[in-house]
């Protein structure tokens, strides 16, 4: 597979589609879940072009995980969340939907369980 840079989240890049920015550095861009399965869940991307976790660099990893820290720390100091759990799928067959590496952050509440877990 080749990257497409028709796919959702180039396009949320580009601007050409609107999305609700949390944090933005020189390499990436981190913005709210448009469906999200917990309060705060939220996506880390590259700003350069990656398919998935299998086909980045080292670098756009080091980068993404980063922002995923950053990320982690303010869904827990802002919303109160008690955990986070980061996940990334990796091809369609794991459920990736969205072929732009994009990280979940997900955040836990003590005693509330999430809504979909498993989507
Ligand atoms: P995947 O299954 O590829 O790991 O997840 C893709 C994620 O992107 C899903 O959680 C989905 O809700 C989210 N998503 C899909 N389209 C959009 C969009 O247009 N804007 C935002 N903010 N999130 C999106």
């Amino acid at each position: 597979m080749t990257y497409d840079t028709e796919n959702i989240f180039a396009k949320i890049l580009r601007g050409e589609i609107p999305s609700e920015k949390l944090y933005e550095d020189e390499d990436t861009y981190a913005f709210m879940d448009i469906m999200p399965r917990a309060e705060g869940h939220c996506l880390v991307i590259p700003k350069g072009p990656a398919i998935n976790m299998l086909d980045a660099t080292p670098q756009q990893l080091a980068a993404c995980i980063k922002t995923v820290h950053i990320l982690g720390h303010a869904v827990m100091r802002g919303l109160g969340a008690g955990g986070v759990k980061v996940e990334q799928y990796s091809e369609a067959v794991s459920g990736q939907e969205v072929f732009h590496l994009h990280y979940h952050v997900l955040p836990f509440y003590e005693g509330k369980r999430m809504e979909n877990p498993g989507a």
